[in-house]
């Protein structure tokens, strides 16, 4: 249930504390399955609406296939989207009334996009921040329902909850330093103690925008669980799926070769690794690296962008001012120069010997027309040959040529041709 007296603040008491340390067993099992449709109730509060974006253009899977309960052994998803549902006004709303008058036939979930303002702040001049229908107050006066009035009411009777994009999450841009609006994200407003119906507690899903494919493939896994065929998924001690949030963004960068080489772009536009102008990406977790930001293409490296940092609960702030080397990076940039001027020089000589058909190196003699092949020098060839006999120690040296010449002077018969 809904923890009234920290979530509205965020205090934190002494035995939260002691209590956050060991956190509760998560379910394992679930008795809702089988489900033919499950009702999903989509709520903006100060968002963008880039998370919306982002998942509608989600491919693996595709919403559209989570629409249309396509997808072997999960339910239908009903969605109630302010953005994408094709009701309006009244009837649109209405459904969100069953939901919590508990009137539906199945059951649902609820998706938060966009950060959790204090309304009592903006109620106090009179007006509100986010809302999604109007309560009648009767004649011709009407009360604008905040969407964290409609979270209250929604999430204890609520499957799953899932805090979608940074600002769900953790606040992101609008809980900045000097906001007016004391911003928080969902897990801050429904407090540690949140459960959902089966157990769950806040499923956060960070990115400005988010990568859609981590929304829906969570969904997916989620709805697995309660269909009572998939195990419960994987989260981390902040609610994120861990399979997706576990590696940092330079593990599996485009640039981590050129990192690993201490070659370190100056300028935007190199292809290069980019921590001197501004990259945070070996401490922050986010897999947009590989997986791409829609259907596997795009994400920040590899359109040439920095890591800021948006999936964190730190952002902006702690990775503010952007574009400027993260504090600290400079350690390991020159340490990896040092080792890496000795290293970058061995591999190069050893590509320029894999460059070279086994043929050639018998006939000193590259017969390429398209440039002059440069020959190593003297003291790389030394340097090779004393590799090449460690590298073949014990063994025999693969690739030599047998010309015929020298199979007949060793009593073989080759056939003419
Ligand atoms: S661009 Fe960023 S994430 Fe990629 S290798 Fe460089 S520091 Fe790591
Ligand atoms: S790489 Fe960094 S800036 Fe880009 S999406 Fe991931 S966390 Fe955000």
């Amino acid at each position: 249930m809904l923890d009234e007296s920290n979530s509205m603040n965020g205090e934190m008491t002494q035995e939260n504390a002691s209590q956050e340390a060991k956190p509760e067993e998560m379910p394992k099992e679930l008795s809702f399955g089988p489900l033919k449709k499950v009702y999903v109730f989509w709520l903006a509060g100060m968002s963008c609406d880039g998370c919306t974006i982002a998942v509608a253009g989600a491919t693996n899977p595709p919403l559209e296939n989570l629409l249309t309960g396509t997808i072997t052994g999960l339910p239908q998803v009903i969605l109630y989207h302010p953005v994408l549902s094709v009701e309006a006004g009244k009837e649109f709303v209405e459904n969100f009334y069953r939901a919590e008058r508990g009137e539906l036939d199945a059951p649902y979930v609820v998706c938060y996009e966009g950060s959790i303002a204090d309304e009592s702040i903006a109620a106090a001049t009179g007006g509100y921040w986010s809302a999604l229908g109007s309560e009648h107050l009767g004649g011709d006066k009407h009360r604008p329902i905040p969407t964290t009035e409609w979270l209250t009411k929604l999430a204890p009777g609520a499957a799953a909850v899932i805090a979608v994009g940074t600002c769900a999450t953790w606040g992101g841009i609008p809980a900045a330093a000097g906001n007016p609006t004391n911003a928080m994200g969902v897990m801050d407003f429904l407090g540690k103690d949140y459960r959902s119906t089966t157990g769950l507690n806040v499923i956060n899903i960070p990115g400005c925008s988010p990568v859609g494919d981590n929304f829906t493939e969570t969904v997916g896994m989620v709805l697995l669980f309660l269909q009572g065929i998939g195990p419960l998924p994987e989260f981390d001690e902040l609610g994120r799926p861990a399979w997706l949030f576990n590696d940092t963004v330079h593990t599996k960068c485009v640039r981590g070769g050129y990192y690993e080489e201490g070659n370190f772009t100056t300028e935007y536009g190199g292809k290069e690794c980019l921590v001197e102008v501004g990259c945070w990406g070996p401490v922050v977790q986010c897999n947009i690296t590989s997986r791409g930001a829609i259907n596997h293409m795009g994400g920040c490296m590899n359109t040439g962008g920095i890591c800021i940092g948006c999936t964190m609960p730190g952002f902006p702030d702690k990775f503010a001012p952007f574009y400027q080397m993260p504090p600290g990076s400079a350690v390991s940039t020159n340490a990896v120069r040092g080792y890496a001027a000795v290293i970058r020089r061995l591999r190069r000589m050893t590509m320029r010997y894999q460059n070279m058909e086994a043929r050639w190196d018998e006939d000193h003699h590259v017969p390429s027309g398209w440039g002059a092949f440069e020959k190593p020098s003297l003291a790389n060839r030394a340097i090779h040959y004393l590799y090449q006999k460690m590298q073949y120690a014990n063994s025999t040296r693969p690739g030599d040529v047998v010309h015929p010449e020298s199979l007949k002077a060793k009593g073989f018969h080759t056939p003419e041709v």
